[in-house]
């Protein structure tokens, strides 16, 4: 699985990675160590941060660069930049505190990538089984979960991630854990770490000659932890990390992980887990049978140990995941589909009340009976004096085509119900459509707008691998179940794409959202995934306008010429310019050069973790 968190500084060719302070030194020397020769390197103690190694004098100096909250970089008192590629710029310009000016870049040998660090692996394999066991989520939905909520996850992880170490033996006392240390394998460098008070306050606990000894790791007012006069770090898993291939201070370095008490028989859970490759790695089994000069393993995981706070749910925004529309009620094997989809009258509940309505009919609120519960849901229901065929029709092609649909990013058909009238019943999508939402809700911020029409792309990815094109994306069309999650609805004029065109061609101009249409609907009448597109295009303008309208005040015929003209919506107050370019490429005149949902997709996703850190 490749690390998809974008990194800004791994197209730069002087990046190293996560490599240590030593081998920058390596590299600079076998460089010829000029006055001004520079590297860059990941931060080995601050998450997101770079450290720049700068040859003067036959010595290398290094700098580390932190990466501020609101997402600058700086190093440490300096002024703040927007990338590393920015302050590296400045700083061959201004020294500013450096020793001599960047004068020439150390840049990678040929055949040497950016060094991804032991925990940059262990990371992602941690957000996996992570994502795994807290979700019970496995194939698309696990991967859909990963990718929509990375930033989200890594910060439970980073703050979490050391309970599930073999090393951490959580709030035990001095005297338990020099006991557990000296029982059993008493090698030098054995090590554990116990938590002192719940103000974050820790203690290392190392074997040295026999004798343990005892050092408090503090949290200062930043929230960075280090052991007295020591570096600081963001995570105890750095700490760990560090003080694991180099002793700085301490006795000696950190060797094996001290095994908990009665793991031996009951270490389930998170002992095993796949490695980046996704591959699952014969694990060396530390906390069953500790061996005398095991290496300390960071790929050996403690079982686990109940709920963490994160877990629990209440000290964080519900994630999709925690939502009972991430999974289709029919994921559940115990659930039966019903045959041809036609579901049980008796079982289903309506409320008084509308959510919505439109000529059709109305939809409202209601319960379905499932194996697991009563499931709140949304039931479109048809007009009963109604005597228009054609709208009984619509609803059953929204049905078909809603029934071949599963994706957490859209809103699910739980099945159809013909009684007192023809009802589509489908998943509850409660704050309703995201237009309306953001018009009631200023407050939203631009991350989680992004976060939204992310997720947008990628149930519209979903739909363009499924050859199904949407004809009718547009922000009224997209329900929030939370501020948080987003799924795409109304299939109504949706289709399916026969095997042989990548297009629906319609036969004639019909009641059309005109304003979200690409200029080859127009023009040809001709709907693509490319055309889903330019209305995705659309809909990110209206999202960051906070549900306005667009082309405000103007007719369909004079917005398709403003389009031929080569004009297009400027770009919204509180856009980000990434977005507004983004949109622009939507709007590309030709189809054959437009972007599909794959690249719009990676490129929100990009735009999303960057602005997440
Ligand atoms: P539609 O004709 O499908 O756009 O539905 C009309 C309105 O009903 C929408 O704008 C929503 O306010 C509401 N609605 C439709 N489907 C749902 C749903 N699944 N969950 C909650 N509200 C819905």
């Amino acid at each position: 699985m490749a690390s998809s968190t974008a990194n800004p500084a791994n197209h730069l060719p002087y990046f190293f990675g996560n490599i240590t302070r030593e081998d920058a030194e390596e590299y600079l020397m076998q460089g010829g160590a000029s006055d001004g020769l520079y590297l860059l390197r990941q931060s080995r103690n601050y998450l997101g941060g770079f450290a720049l190694s700068l040859a003067h004098g036959r010595k290398v100096h290094h700098y580390t660069i932190e990466r501020e909250l609101s997402g600058s970089y700086a190093i440490a008192g300096g002024k703040s930049h927007a990338s590393p590629a920015e302050l590296i710029k400045y700083h061959s310009e201004e020294a500013d505190g450096l020793i001599c000016l960047l004068r020439k870049p150390f840049n990678r040998p040929p055949g040497v990538e950016p060094k991804t660090g032991p925990f940059e692996d262990l990371k992602e394999n941690l957000i996996r089984e992570y994502v795994k066991q807290t979700w019970n989520l496995q194939g698309h939905a696990l991967e859909q979960a990963i990718i929509s909520q990375k930033p989200q996850l890594e910060k439970l992880i980073a703050t979490t991630a050391h309970e599930k170490m073999p090393w951490f033996h959580g709030r035990i006392s001095r005297e338990e854990s020099e006991h557990r240390i000296l029982i059993g394998s008493r090698n030098n460098g054995k090590f554990l770490i116990r938590e002192r008070d719940s103000n974050g306050s820790y203690a290392l606990c190392l074997l040295n000659d026999g004798k343990v000894l005892h050092y408090r790791i503090d949290r200062d007012k930043t929230g960075k932890l280090s052991i007295p006069d020591g570096k600081r770090f963001d995570t105890l898993w750095q700490l760990v990390e560090h003080y694991s291939y180099k002793p700085d201070g301490l006795l000696r370095v950190l060797t094996t992980p001290c095994p908990q008490l009665g793991s031996e028989n009951d270490n389930i859970g998170f002992n095993t887990y796949p490695s980046a490759s996704g591959t699952f790695p014969k694990l060396q089994s530390t906390i069953g049978h500790p061996s005398e000069e095991a290496p300390f393993n960071p790929y050996v995981l403690q079982r686990k140990r109940g709920p963490t706070e994160a877990e629990r749910g209440d000290q964080r925004e519900a994630l999709p995941m925690d939502t009972e529309v991430y999974e289709s009620p029919y994921a559940d094997p115990d659930e039966i589909k019903p045959k041809n989809v036609t579901l049980d009258r008796k079982l289903l509940t309506l409320e008084e009340g509308e959510l919505g309505s439109g000529n059709f009919g109305t939809v409202k609120k209601g319960f379905y009976r499932m194996k697991k519960g009563a499931k709140p849901v949304a039931v479109k229901i048809l007009k009963n004096e109604s005597n228009d065929p054609a709208i009984k029709d619509e609803l059953l092609r929204e049905a078909n085509v809603m029934q071949q649909l599963d994706n957490p990013y859209i809103v699910r058909m739980i099945g159809i119900c013909e009684a007192e009238a023809w009802m589509l019943v489908m998943e509850m999508a409660e704050l309703g459509p995201l237009n309306r939402f953001l018009q009631k809700n200023r407050h939203v911020t631009e991350k989680n707008i992004t976060e939204l029409v992310h997720q947008v792309s990628m149930g519209m990815k979903y739909l363009e691998e499924n050859n199904f094109v949407h004809r009718d994306l547009a922000a009224r069309n997209v329900l929030l179940v939370t501020q948080h999650y987003a799924k795409i609805s109304d299939f109504g004029l949706s289709k399916a794409l026969s095997a042989d065109e990548n297009y629906y061609k319609a036969q004639s101009h019909g009641k059309w959202p005109v304003k979200w249409y690409a200029p080859e609907c127009m023009n040809f009448y001709k709907f693509s995934s490319k055309s889903d597109v330019w209305s995705f295009g659309v809909l990110m303008w209206e999202a960051f306008s906070y549900g306005q309208k667009p082309y405000k005040g103007m007719k369909g015929g004079e917005v398709a010429q403003m389009i031929e003209r080569g004009e297009r919506m400027e770009r919204p107050e509180v856009c980000p310019t990434e977005v507004y370019s983004l949109m622009k490429l939507c709007w590309t005149y030709n189809v054959d050069d437009r972007p599909g949902f794959a690249a719009v997709e990676l490129r929100l996703r990009n735009y999303y973790y960057d602005i997440s850190h």
